[in-house]
């Protein structure tokens, strides 16, 4: 369908209060969840990539997609009828600090639609110019950290994870001076604008912000918009359907950590105000895929003392941000025991299915208990001794043969190791004794091994966005070349299908990325 026919709401605008200030300056906004603002009008804006995925989920169709009437709405410089674009106010605990007020500093969102399959969408652009909440930022984004989330946002859609959407990424055509590595070396660099998609981008801030200021009413008021517009199906709100709200929130927040695990995804700033109210994966910063197997990596530079957000404390951290939450709800709720309950059941829930989600990596038809627990705890302590790549290895991992008893470290795992050098006999005894007895634990459960290696190959992905990869594909990108940007999209479709010729996309990562900034280290600059 053409742009034309995009029917928008006003739903969250017309729901909740308006700020009562229209002037577009940093500042503190009271008693409001949001505050209308307009995109910047860059005056030479191009579209450099756009996913028909994503738009065909806005029944938006290709030939669309390609007019310039889409490069122009998405880049924020001539809306479409029914565009009523707004900023939102939330606040957010940042590396376990509370903030107070953050808001959309660089974030617009454009309006809200229903698909004709009755699926709620709100579109918004990151990096289309300053909002009463940019503080001291200028509102915008630069083109290696939009290429990032464009492609990590759809990478992660096809791997199955939760996550926002990217519709498309435009250059700005202007410059945005960027100190990447806080050290003062700064430079210009080109800047763009993502537009994504979600159901909504409410995040946890948004609630806390109002509970921090004790703006009850409006907290209210927002639970009950979130509740009735997303969450319909818990029923009207009250105390109870309150409860079932928070249980659901931490089932899906659950479910995304599982999932970042089960991909080796480390998210980097798994601050409050980035933890979607929808258990989405949203705001993708400094963020890194594992190569070698390390659950204390971060890929983060601001968090490189404390490693809070490493890869192995993401599911810990979700817990600490649902208290957060909790917290800021507990108004609406008046019931400690209650939320405490609640927030146990995050716990239980999240083993429950971290281990399904361990066994089905490992091609076993259901987690068998203790037994099962000992093979994969002695497994991720073993990953960590010597450099592994993560997703060569659990990949390989399914070509392994039922019918040799292992003496040596199996021809088709050698590619997931980094060097191997660093395997000596001591390794090699113990990674050949753990094969041997998970190759034991596969024969219970009486399936093939080729339906075992099937079943692998759906759930442990060959491609993923490698660091190096994203990073080739901005060094190419800052040449004018977006090809690659194109070739990822379009490989990243199919994570767990092998592709002829792409080979070079599932490899593990070169030396020459091994300490090179935007590989193996980002910055929050961005
Ligand atoms: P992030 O760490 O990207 O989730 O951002 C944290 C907060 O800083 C959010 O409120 C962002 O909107 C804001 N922010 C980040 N970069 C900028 C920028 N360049 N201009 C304005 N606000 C920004
Ligand atoms: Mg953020």
């Amino acid at each position: 369908m053409p742009l034309s026919h995009l029917k928008f709401n006003q739903n969250f605008i017309d729901t909740l209060p308006a700020d009562s200030i229209s002037d577009n300056y940093p500042r503190q906004v009271y008693k409001t969840s949001y505050s209308l603002t307009q995109p910047e009008t860059f005056s030479n804006p191009k579209l450099i990539a756009y996913s028909l995925d994503a738009a065909a989920q806005l029944d938006i169709n290709k030939s669309a997609c390609q007019s310039k009437r889409f490069e122009e709405v998405f880049s924020g410089k001539n809306l479409l009828d029914g565009m009523k674009p707004y900023a939102m106010c939330y606040g957010g605990h940042q590396f376990g600090n509370w903030a107070n007020q953050l808001g959309d500093g660089r974030a617009i969102s454009l309006g809200d639609l229903t698909n004709s399959k009755s699926r709620k969408f709100c579109l918004q652009l990151k990096g289309a110019g300053a909002t009463p909440y940019s503080r001291s930022g200028d509102g915008y984004a630069v083109l290696r950290s939009s290429i990032r989330e464009f492609l990590c946002s759809e990478a992660m859609h096809y791997l199955g994870v939760p996550t926002t959407r990217a519709l498309s990424l435009s250059l700005s055509g202007e410059k945005v001076y960027r100190d990447m590595m806080y050290d003062g070396n700064g430079d210009y660099e080109p800047g763009a604008i993502v537009c994504r998609t979600a159901p909504s981008f409410i995040r946890f801030g948004n609630f806390e912000i109002l509970a921090a200021r004790q703006e009850l009413d409006l907290l209210k008021d927002l639970a009950d918009f979130t509740i009735n517009q997303h969450f319909s199906h818990l029923g009207k709100p009250c105390k109870e359907v309150y409860i079932k709200w928070f249980k659901e929130i931490c089932k899906t927040t659950a479910d995304m950590i599982v999932h970042w695990m089960r991909v080796g995804f480390v998210h980097g700033v798994m601050n409050t105000d980035n933890m979607s109210i929808h258990g989405l994966t949203i705001d993708y910063g400094p963020y890194g895929w594992l190569e070698d197997y390390d659950p204390d990596w971060t890929p983060n530079t601001t968090d490189a003392s404390y490693h809070r957000y490493a890869y192995g404390q993401q599911a810990h951290i979700a817990h600490w941000n649902l208290v957060q939450f909790a917290n800021s709800i507990y108004p609406l709720i008046e019931d400690t025991d209650e939320l405490q309950k609640v927030l146990d059941f995050f716990g239980d829930y999240y083993l429950f299915e971290s281990n399904k989600m361990m066994a089905q990596k490992l091609g076993w038809l259901n987690f068998k208990g203790e037994s099962d627990d000992k093979i994969i705890k002695e497994l991720l302590k073993i990953l960590t001794l010597v450099e592994t790549d993560m997703t060569l290895f659990f990949r390989n991992l399914a070509k392994l043969n039922h019918d040799i008893n292992y003496k040596n470290i199996p021809d088709c795992l050698l590619d997931a190791y980094y060097s191997e050098n660093d395997l000596n006999t001591n390794y090699i005894q113990k990674m050949s004794k753990w094969i041997n007895s998970y190759i034991n634990r596969c024969k219970e459960d009486n399936i093939s091994q080729k339906d075992r290696a099937k079943n692998m190959n759906l759930i442990n992905p060959k491609y993923v966005l490698r660091n190096y990869l994203a990073q080739l594909a901005i060094d190419k990108a800052h040449n004018q070349d977006y090809s690659m940007i194109h070739e990822l999209l379009e490989v990243l479709k199919n994570p767990y299908t092998s592709q002829k010729g792409k080979d070079s996309f599932a490899q593990k990562r070169p030396d020459w990325a091994k300490d090179k900034a935007g590989c193996s280290m980002l910055s929050c600059s961005s």
